[in-house]
């Protein structure tokens, strides 16, 4: 078994992107900018922001978190977003998720200018994505793709089944991985919780990329000699064990599955890493104009 390890290639990948964006800083006059609003007191979605906001000042981006009260209305919010949306300063706008139930996400995600929506969520980016037009890929699946580039793993004709189908991770890396480019040319699976015969078709699979919200899902027996096995998943279980007050776990039982496994992500310490590289390649991205020329 080896390690797809995104401590190692997020660290190298953010060192590129830190030169990078001095190159754009030294020609510009000013930093690439992202944006992040955080609505509420969730919990995960506060030490997500914070990391996010904290691996931007580390590459030499600005970086803003504004933060609204749970009770702030749709109407508010989405004027915020078109104020932003005009902000010339402003390269990147990304809304953390999920958001209070008043607020209907869809009209948020369409809301945000396609050009700054470094998530990649708006239709336009996940409909250009579908045509492997130039795009912001969602950094969940963005991430996974350079993990797999950079371990030159070669995932054409493969069979890859994604557990999970939500629109932030498991639909696009679906589609991602069944594009004609590399990493991709697969054979795809997208399985979710109507599925029929789940371990049979997890199974099959050559890549199995887990992305379901369920703590040690994906079991040694569900797994063929050999796979490449993507843990997505972070599910947090209060502990007495650590500084932070809780622990991580992925949606693979890693301790079995990577006896079986090719090649296996680590929880933490890997799609996890690599997501903040997607989100901070994107927000480059946006900024240098490369997706959607000015
Ligand atoms: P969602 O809850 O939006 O989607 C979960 C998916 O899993 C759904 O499609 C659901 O099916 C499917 N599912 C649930 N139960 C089963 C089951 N018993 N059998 C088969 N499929 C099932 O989750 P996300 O995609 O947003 O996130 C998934 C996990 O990844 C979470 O742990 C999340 O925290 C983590 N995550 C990690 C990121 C990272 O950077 N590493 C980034 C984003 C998420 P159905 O559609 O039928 O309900």
């Amino acid at each position: 078994m080896k390690l797809l390890d995104g401590k190692e290639v997020s660290a190298k990948i953010k060192q590129d992107i830190k030169e990078e964006a001095a190159a754009f800083t030294a020609e510009f006059g000013r930093r690439p900018h992202l944006v992040a609003i955080l609505v509420g007191n969730d919990g995960g979605s506060e030490t997500y922001v914070a990391s996010k906001m904290r691996n931007c000042e580390l590459v030499g981006f600005e970086s803003t978190n504004i933060r609204y009260e749970s009770d702030i209305t749709e109407d508010a919010l989405i004027a915020k977003i078109q104020e932003i949306n005009k902000d010339e300063t402003i390269d990147g706008l990304i809304v953390q998720l999920p958001l209070p139930k008043h607020i209907d996400p869809e009209k948020i995600t369409e809301a945000i200018d396609y050009r700054k929506d470094v998530d990649g969520f708006h239709p336009i980016n996940l409909g250009r994505m579908q045509r492997n037009l130039p795009c912001f890929i969602p950094a969940t699946p963005y991430g996974i793709l350079l993990m797999l580039e950079h371990y030159g793993i070669d995932t054409s004709g493969k069979k890859a089944v994604v557990v999970g189908r939500s629109n932030i991770v498991g639909s696009p890396m679906s589609i991602l991985l069944a594009r004609n480019t590399n990493p991709g040319n697969c054979t795809v699976t997208l399985t979710h919780s109507r599925t029929a015969n789940l371990k049979e078709e997890v199974l099959a699979g050559d890549i199995v990329v887990a992305a379901i919200g369920k703590k040690n899902f994906v079991t040694a027996d569900m797994v063929k000699d050999g796979a490449i096995v993507i843990d997505v998943g972070i599910n947090r279980e209060d502990s007495t064990e650590t500084k932070s007050g809780f622990k991580l776990y992925g949606d693979v039982d890693f301790e079995e599955v990577s006896k079986k496994a090719s090649w296996i992500t680590p929880v933490p310490g890997g799609v996890g890493l690599m997501t903040i590289v997607g989100l901070l390649k994107n927000t480059l991205q946006a900024a240098k104009a490369e997706v959607y020329p000015r």
